[in-house]
């Protein structure tokens, strides 16, 4: 290992030490954000502010989470090993990776056709295997559908439909899929747990005030 690489990691296991103290207690998700490489998901030149507790600029007015933002959606997502998990708003790839990194099945869609191919590229150098799609993330994905975790990661003015119908619908003691999104307006957003309970029933949880970049339709 490089001397950088060493670096890296150390500052890696202090950002999951900070994320303990700030209430982060999900040892799955530390685990996994412990082992995702975050300097390699953004440009060269901020890479000594990668593993600080903050979002960073990735081109194209859209920035990579905070580190605790992604710790908490995924906390709240609760992803299993196997499940079929869909992502709104790729980015950079890194809130993809820590799925990956949880052993669900990771589908992501970007907008950004130039955000998509730079994340596309890092995702498959360091062997996460997920599998993307250029497009409007508020339609979500027909074909791959139904999900048992869809998470938005762009603030979205109301809830889109498309989003809950390809929730996976409760079915033998299996429960139904879940929904995790920031809903508001641009001075923040409420995290929103949404779970199918039935054909058309759902269960809404909101908790704490995040700020993202807005999720764009169309
Ligand atoms: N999960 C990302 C966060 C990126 S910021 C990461 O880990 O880096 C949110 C992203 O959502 C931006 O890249 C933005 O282009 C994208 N986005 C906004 N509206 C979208 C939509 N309707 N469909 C797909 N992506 C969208």
């Amino acid at each position: 290992m490089s001397k950088d690489e060493r670096l890296y990691q150390r500052q890696r296991a202090d950002l999951v030490d900070e994320l303990r103290l700030k209430g982060i207690r999900d040892e799955r998700v530390l685990a996994a954000i412990g082992k995702v490489p975050r300097h390699l998901f953004v440009e060269p030149a901020l890479r000594y502010r990668a593993y600080r507790d903050e979002a960073l600029p990735i081109g194209l007015k859209q920035t990579i989470s905070q580190p605790f933002t992604v710790a908490y959606q995924t906390m709240m997502l609760n992803p299993k090993p196997d499940e079929q998990i869909l992502e709104v708003g790729t980015g950079s790839g890194y809130q993809a990776a820590v799925l990956y990194e949880m052993g669900a099945r990771i589908f992501s869609i970007e907008r950004h056709r130039a955000l998509l191919e730079r994340s596309k590229e890092i995702l498959q150098t360091l062997g996460y295997r997920i599998v993307t799609r250029h497009g409007d993330g508020t339609q979500g994905w027909t074909a791959c559908a139904p999900f048992d975790g869809i998470i938005v990661t762009a603030a979205a003015a109301e809830v889109p439909k498309a989003l809950l119908e390809q929730l996976r619908r409760p079915e033998g003691g299996r429960p139904g899929g879940r929904l995790v999104i920031p809903v508001g307006d641009g001075r923040g957003q409420i995290m929103t747990h949404i779970a199918c309970t039935g054909p058309d029933t759902y269960e809404q949880q909101q908790t704490h005030t995040f700020r993202f970049v807005p999720l764009v339709s169309g």
